[in-house]
């Protein structure tokens, strides 16, 4: 029983002193286990005179208890300061300032369609849409470009399989909106066109705006209006000088090209004019009558003007951008500068 009390004083000293829970099932073996120093006691017990047992048996067994419930507040010991360290290590200082977040803004290609957008729609157009895959049907021939028709050759087209073509102008907009509304007629088509070219001012993708006015008295003088008007709109400049030189599309007769005064140097000549004070901005004319026909509507009747422009081309004049490729390389830095 001496071998007890020192066994107990011993084993106490050694749950104190341990820190980790494995070590702390070791030592828990070492004393209480199978072949632990006080089941070896109670083995010994055999060699007692039989009224010395029951005594020594209790003693015992009340010395496994004390053991027990010392090993079990160790445990819970080691499991709140465990805990603590843990707490310490994640705390928060909520009175830190925020890592702000920073505010996303349009790209510049969608701020400039919506400003286009919003200055047609405010003289009474309307916005349409069509689909980016096309028939031959609509990208050509019902804007009469026929099959030999050498405008076809500048047009670059990607062909899809199956022989529909990623559209390369957004002009069939307009014949598909032809096919189902009667005049008087007055929208935009606003939309990517697609063509197989890349330079500094070439992408195979952009974005085209469409431009249709059908009516009975819509002419020449109309367009011109229009068309001067919403430059003088879009660049925020009065009297911003306009001249139409004569072109040729196959849809429009007469076709003209528009050009403004250049509005990076006013007019004085500069590398983004070539040096001549103008812009060319887009090109127009009077629908032809065959495309009028192709969608039944009377080309004795009513006339129309159409108009389609480059919206890269308009976001870089408008902004001072001197490479198309910018707009598509999703350079943080750059579009940031248009938040
Ligand atoms: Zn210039």
């Amino acid at each position: 029983m001496q071998d007890l009390d020192r066994l107990i004083a011993e084993a106490l000293a050694v749950f104190e002193r341990i820190e980790d829970p494995a070590q702390l099932e070791q030592a828990k073996a070492r004393y209480l286990g199978k072949s632990g120093a006080l089941t070896d006691l109670l083995k010994g017990l055999g060699k007692l005179p039989a009224e010395e047992r029951p005594a020594a048996g209790s003693r015992i067994n009340q010395a496994k208890q004390q053991l027990e419930d010392a090993l079990a507040r160790r445990r819970e010991a080691i499991q709140g300061k465990k805990m603590e360290v843990r707490l310490a290590e994640e705390a928060l200082d909520v009175s830190l300032p925020g890592r702000g977040l920073g505010v996303g803004g349009l790209h510049p290609v969608t701020r400039t369609l919506e400003r286009i957008e919003s200055l047609f729609r405010s003289i009474g157009f309307d916005v349409a849409s069509g689909p980016e895959i096309e028939t031959d049907f609509y990208n050509f021939t019902a804007l009469n470009i026929p099959e030999d028709h050498p405008a076809r050759a500048m047009h670059d087209t990607f062909y899809v399989e199956g022989g529909a073509l990623l559209r390369t102008h957004t002009s069939p907009v307009q014949v598909h909106y032809m096919q189902k509304h009667q005049p008087p007629l007055k929208i935009i088509a606003p939309g990517r066109v697609y063509r197989c070219d890349s330079d500094v001012t070439h992408t195979p993708m952009f974005h085209q705006v469409e431009g249709l006015w059908v009516d009975e008295n819509v002419t020449l003088a109309t367009l011109k209006g229009v068309l001067g008007d919403f430059m003088q709109r879009f660049f925020e400049r009065e009297n911003l000088p306009v001249r139409f030189r004569p072109s040729f599309f196959p849809f429009t007769e007469p076709s003209a090209e528009m050009d403004i005064g250049c509005v990076i140097c006013g007019g004085s000549g500069c590398r983004v004019c070539s040096h001549t004070g103008w812009l060319e901005v887009l090109g127009c004319g009077m629908v032809h009558p065959n495309v009028l026909k192709h969608v039944n509507i009377d080309s004795e009747k009513y006339l129309g003007f159409a108009f389609g422009l480059g919206v890269e081309r308009m976001a870089m004049l408008r902004y001072g951008v001197n490479d198309i490729r910018l707009f598509f390389e999703n350079d943080l830095r750059f579009l940031k500068q248009f938040n």
